[in-house]
């Protein structure tokens, strides 16, 4: 009984430094946690495990042997059935001595799956052929090899008390049996678990003692106890993370004093919706309401703003800037990249103009890039630290040395990149310096390009209070979204000619590329390349524009100005329209090989069409330059399917599952082993409920009843500064 979590997994008997490498490498496992810590994949229902000669026919039952040989014989096509059918049958005898055999249709790789000598347990029906008892198609879990040591009474015994057995995620040399034998002989000489959490907790939320759920996840007697001990299990991962996340937000709200940026009566912010052309819709409307309770708060508000594409954050973010005028101070929105930037100006400016911009008692406001001239640089930063500009957007530019506000109320960061969490606290951090009133901390709102599922949501940003837009403004139309592969070329044809059309009623097309220019290691169309064939050869009467990251932004903004006033009718471009570009005048958006682009890419760039009401498209040309993987189908005919951004995103994380959509230690999500966001969202948010109470009455979780969650939150994650520093990255 002296074994410990913590121990090398070399402390377990039979582990030598040979196998204790494969662990490392192959499944990352280096110590008896790491070990307990690797769960199932799924279970192997054994049923009850027989001796040949306890079953009938007819019995359900689980047989374990020795594969002997293998035979395979073709029976032609008969009656209903068209084609030849292939029987694969394996001989296997019992540790009695007594012979079986298995059957397989159409599947001759069992033969070279479970090669004579290898131990499988076989569940199915007993049959019986020519006299002998069978088992047609069972379902089969090898156990191991004679060859290997594997004794298959031994293997009978074990599963004969044991009726589910545990499948792990397997490597080469590691198969799933050796490592149940493992654990197996882990959990005999490890002391209990101990608890960490209260009874009454346990008892409120229907959850399984620490001691019986760790065991029982691996060595369940029946189905219930093994989903009991998940539950528990998940609840564990996900209440320590959402501590975590909660207790660096009570942190960081102890340290910093808000500014009252509460809406006011009669101001910019009122006047700015009254004059709106059009309504909020209802969505915009509450999240206004809920931003403005934020806004009055003391302390300071970290919202997400999440809304799918053409929703309009960009109204509710104006807004809450103005309200922060209306208090005498200043706000800044900060954009991902240049074309964006003078993109938001301009729509600022149109969308202020009932206001008065830039004229006596009007708004001020100003665009800050990197190719901002030096001397307009200079005279905003100078009116900037004067007070006299009101709001401010721009790029990373507004981060340097030199930026200072006179007094900075409000800050609305729009994301490109989904998941850039370190980049959101660096900003933000960084935001809070260049304020000159160092003891107060602006308001901060965030708004995401893309929708993301709500339970990745609550974890990625599980500091962050969530709102979001969940209506679109009334008068859209659902894109019409059409793949179109290698095999249908002909319908290139009748898109260009579709395409022309629409230009002539004064539409515009975009055509999105995946290359600025030919890629020399991987296949796909080149912008240029693209531009070139389309303007001369394709549509030689129509003006068509190219934009790329390539070009200087002067070349850039008349491309831009060129195809928004309708001189070009077909713009070219690579994914620097992705995000937030908006000409209402776009109905078609064509995308060459869009395959090489990830479900929220397609997402937005789509989005970039139908914001003007009418019927707009969305052609998706996929497999013209290369084969289209499963997945890469998967992801094409999602977007298809759906233009709800919502279900995209749910989408996008069940095909690809949290561990790609995090990349590197972006969050401590990623240090989920059993949780699945798509299927917990119901324990996500539960447990960060109760991590926000828990943290609400005691920030620092010095309780007594509170110490033993401190030290579970501190043993996963560090302490509250480690903390922050993984999610600085
Ligand atoms: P996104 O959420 O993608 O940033 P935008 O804020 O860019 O969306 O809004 C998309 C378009 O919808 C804009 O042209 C905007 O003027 C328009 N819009 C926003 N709110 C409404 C509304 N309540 N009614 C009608 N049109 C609206
Ligand atoms: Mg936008």
């Amino acid at each position: 009984m002296s074994l410990h979590l913590d121990d090398p997994v070399t402390a377990l008997p039979g582990v030598g430094p040979k196998l204790a490498g494969r662990l490392a490498e192959g499944l990352n496992i280096h110590t008896v946690r790491d070990l307990i810590e690797h769960y199932p994949r799924r279970y192997h229902d054994a049923g009850e495990v027989l001796d040949l000669s306890e079953v009938d026919e007819g019995d359900p039952a689980t047989l374990i042997g020795e594969v002997l040989d293998w035979s395979t014989r073709r029976v032609p096509p008969k009656g209903k059935r068209r084609r030849a059918l292939d029987v694969t049958t394996g001989r296997v005898r019992q540790a009695s001595g007594a012979v079986f055999t298995v059957t397989f249709f159409n599947q001759w790789w069992r033969s070279s799956r479970l090669p004579a000598g290898t131990v499988a347990a076989f569940s199915g029906e007993v049959g019986s052929f020519k006299g002998a008892l069978q088992l047609k198609s069972p379902d089969v879990q090898p156990l191991g090899r004679v060859a290997g040591g594997l004794d298959p009474d031994a293997a009978a015994e074990r599963l004969a008390h044991q009726r589910l057995l545990a499948v792990y995620p397997a490597i080469d040399g590691v198969p799933s049996f050796k490592l149940n034998e493992l654990v197996e002989v882990a959990l005999e000489q490890l002391p209990p678990f101990k608890e960490w959490l209260p009874q009454a907790l346990r008892d409120e939320h229907g959850l399984m003692d620490l001691d019986p759920a760790v065991r029982g996840i691996h060595q369940p007697p029946d189905p219930g106890v093994a989903q009991a001990a998940r539950d528990r299990l998940v609840f564990d991962e996900l209440f320590a993370l959402q501590l975590g996340l909660q207790r660096r937000r009570a942190r960081l709200e102890a340290e910093t004093v808000g500014l009252d940026n509460e809406p006011v009566e009669v101001g910019r912010a009122a006047t700015f919706v009254e004059r709106l052309p059009f309504e909020p819709t209802g969505a915009q409307t509450r999240a206004m309401a809920g931003i403005g309770d934020d806004l009055g708060s003391p302390s300071p508000m970290h919202r997400l703003l999440q809304g799918d594409v053409g929703s309009g954050k960009t109204l509710v973010a104006v807004w809450a800037m103005l309200c922060a005028v209306d208090n005498g101070r200043q706000a800044a929105l900060m954009v991902p990249t240049e074309v964006l930037a003078e993109q938001h100006h301009r729509t600022l400016t149109e969308l202020l103009a009932p206001l008065g911009v830039n004229v006596l008692d009007g708004v001020r406001v100003e665009l800050l890039t990197s190719s901002t001239t030096r001397t307009a640089r200079r005279r905003i930063l100078g009116e900037l630290l004067e007070g006299r500009v009101d709001l401010i957007v721009g790029t990373h530019a507004l981060l340097e040395e030199g930026v200072r506000f006179a007094d900075l109320g409000v800050v609305v960061i729009d994301e490109q990149h989904r998941f850039g969490v370190s980049q959101r606290v660096r900003l933000t951090d960084k935001t809070a310096d260049t304020g000159m009133d160092r003891s107060a901390t602006p308001d901060v709102l965030v708004m995401t390009a893309t929708p993301i599922p709500r339970s990745l949501a609550l974890t990625l940003y599980g500091d962050l209070d969530v709102t979001v837009l969940d209506e679109l403004p009334p008068g859209r139309e659902p894109i019409n979204t059409q793949l179109i592969t290698r095999q249908q070329a002909d319908r290139r044809e009748k898109l260009y000619r579709f395409l022309r059309a629409q230009a002539q009623a004064g539409h515009r097309a975009y055509v999105v590329c995946p290359f600025v220019e030919e890629s020399e290691t991987l296949p796909g169309t080149a912008a240029v390349d693209e531009h070139q064939r389309l303007a001369s050869t394709v549509f030689p009467d129509l003006d068509v524009a190219l934009v790329h990251g390539r070009l200087t932004p002067s070349e850039k903004e008349e491309a831009m100005r060129a195809f928004r006033a309708g001189d070009s009718q077909v713009l070219v471009s690579t994914t620097v329209i992705e995000v937030g570009v908006d000409v209402p005048e776009a109905t078609v958006m064509v995308i060459e090989d869009a395959e090489r682009f990830g479900i929220s890419q397609l997402h937005q760039l789509r989005g970039r069409v139908g914001r003007g009401g009418g019927r707009s498209f969305c052609v998706l040309f996929a497999g013209w330059s290369a084969q289209i993987t499963d997945d890469g189908l998967q992801r094409l005919e999602a977007v298809a399917r759906t233009t709800d951004g919502f279900e995209l995103a749910e989408a996008d994380l069940a095909i690809r599952g949290e561990g790609q959509l995090f990349g590197q230690a972006q969050s401590g999500a990623a240090d989920l082993k059993l949780a699945k966001l798509n299927q917990d969202v119901e324990v996500v948010e539960r447990t960060r409920d109760l991590a926000r109470s828990v943290v609400a009455d005691d920030p620092d979780l010095k309780a007594p009843e509170h110490v033993d969650l401190r030290t579970e939150v501190i043993r996963r994650y560090g302490d509250v500064d480690a903390f922050a520093a993984l999610r600085t990255g």
